[in-house]
């Protein structure tokens, strides 16, 4: 019998922790998940849990061991040892590539790309716009690679759906030389969700993406919006790093710039001071202290007023996106919720459309408080603009996009 490669490894790689899935690419099936984290650390953390795969015995059952984990090298190797027990090594020959999410490719990279020294060479020279993330998805290549140098690795990246921006919506309104000198534009990411989600929400209107014009609304703990005409992004809320935009978990999104100054001059707070207080000391959590919106709900509920402030914030920048990327399409077709709060926060996509009815917005009620893992609608049927939540699915993306450039160049093997 011939049999194809067919499985994609997945890895988010983050400055101290390694995320990953195991995929079949003929249907799309999980067949590993996990992460490692706290690397390098004396209590570094494995979870693993095989879904399915040659030994359906164990498929579902989690696995959780502490122990120090030095770097991404043993990292990978255990997370190796925990795919081999279950009858799924990445030594198989049914293993077709390796894909990993690289948060920054600049300008260069608007397609997922097979590595390879040139290919890490730019997304090292890309280090100085992503500091923070671009070091870790290069360690976690460099490994990978050395794990299987035989196996194509793919770099799939955060903000390759948005190289489509207009010059209008990429370019910051300052000087042009200093702006090119240093690379500065709006590049945005979440690009691998806004790419997937509005996709299937093309799918769930049943057309084609080339005919719809969808504003997703991507709400995590990072949070971003975007403007999607036919299928190529038009606009998106993050800029050159991810603080641009929508207010988030622990980020404050739009601000003055001049705050930045401010801090400095008049409250002596250091560069390296200013980027902590705004990545992650503000958003929802500098505004009441929380920031995941289950606990924020629930103090709305009992009536606490920084809750219902951080609420209200949250929701108030929302909608001046919403109407900014109603004008920016001028007609759409679909304004869509997606990512842990989209999903799961009823509340917050009443709010978030409340009274909008003359950009053709509304949500039924009683579906919009359906719990579901499916795409599905939450409009009213006579509504203009359909408003739907489609579940995002980044891992999966990921893999279809590796698998397309890798999957068909694969020989058989007996
Ligand atoms: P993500 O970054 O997409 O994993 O989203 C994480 C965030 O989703 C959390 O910080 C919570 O604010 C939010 N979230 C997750 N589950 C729920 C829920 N059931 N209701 C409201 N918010 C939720």
């Amino acid at each position: 019998m011939t049999s194809h490669a067919t499985r994609v490894l997945v890895l988010n790689s983050g400055s101290s922790s390694v995320k990953y899935q195991l995929l079949d690419m003929r249907d799309g099936a999980r067949l590993a998940a996990g992460l490692v984290e706290r690397i390098g650390e004396a209590s570094s953390r494995l979870v693993h849990t095989p879904l399915a795969g040659p030994d359906a015995a164990t498929a579902g059952k989690k696995r959780e061991r502490t122990e120090p984990i030095a770097d991404h090298a043993a990292a990978l190797e255990a997370v190796a040892a925990e795919l081999a027990r279950d009858g799924l090594g990445l030594d198989s020959p049914e293993l077709a590539a390796i894909g990993h999410r690289v948060v920054h490719g600049g300008l260069r990279f608007s397609e997922p790309t097979v590595v390879d020294d040139e290919v890490l060479a730019e997304i090292e020279r890309l280090v100085p716009v992503a500091p923070l993330h671009n070091p870790a998805n290069l360690t976690g290549i460099r490994t990978a690679q050395a794990l299987r140098p035989d196996l194509p690795q793919v770099a799939v990246f955060d903000t390759a759906f948005h190289t489509t921006m207009p010059e209008h919506a990429a370019r910051y309104a300052i000087d042009v030389a200093t702006a090119d000198a240093h690379r500065i534009r709006r590049y945005g990411f979440h690009g691998t969700s806004h790419a997937y989600v509005s996709r299937r929400t093309a799918e769930l209107l049943g057309k084609d993406p080339s005919e719809v014009n969808v504003i997703v609304l991507h709400l995590g703990n990072g949070a971003s919006a975007s403007a999607v005409e036919g299928g190529r992004c038009v606009d998106t809320s993050m800029g050159l790093t991810p603080l641009e935009g929508l207010v988030m978990g622990t980020r404050s999104g739009d601000i003055d710039p001049a705050v930045t100054f401010h801090l400095k001059r008049v409250a002596g707070m250091s560069v390296d001071e200013i980027d902590e207080l705004l990545n992650k000391k503000s958003g929802l959590v500098g505004l009441c202290g929380d920031n995941d919106m289950r606990e924020i709900r629930r103090r709305v509920d009992e009536g606490d007023p920084a809750a219902r402030l951080a609420f209200d914030i949250y929701i108030h920048r929302l909608r001046k996106y919403i109407g900014a990327y109603s004008a920016v399409l001028g007609r759409v077709d679909a304004v869509v919720f997606t990512a842990g709060v989209g999903e799961n926060a009823a509340p917050v996509r009443e709010a978030a459309v409340a009274g909008l009815e003359t950009l053709g917005l509304a949500v039924d009620a009683g579906l919009n408080a359906v719990r579901s893992d499916e795409p599905r609608v939450i409009s009213p049927a006579d509504s203009r603009v359909v408003v739907a939540v489609v579940p995002t699915d980044e891992e999966l993306e990921i893999a279809q996009q590796t698998f397309a450039l890798v999957g068909d160049v694969r020989t058989p093997i007996a």
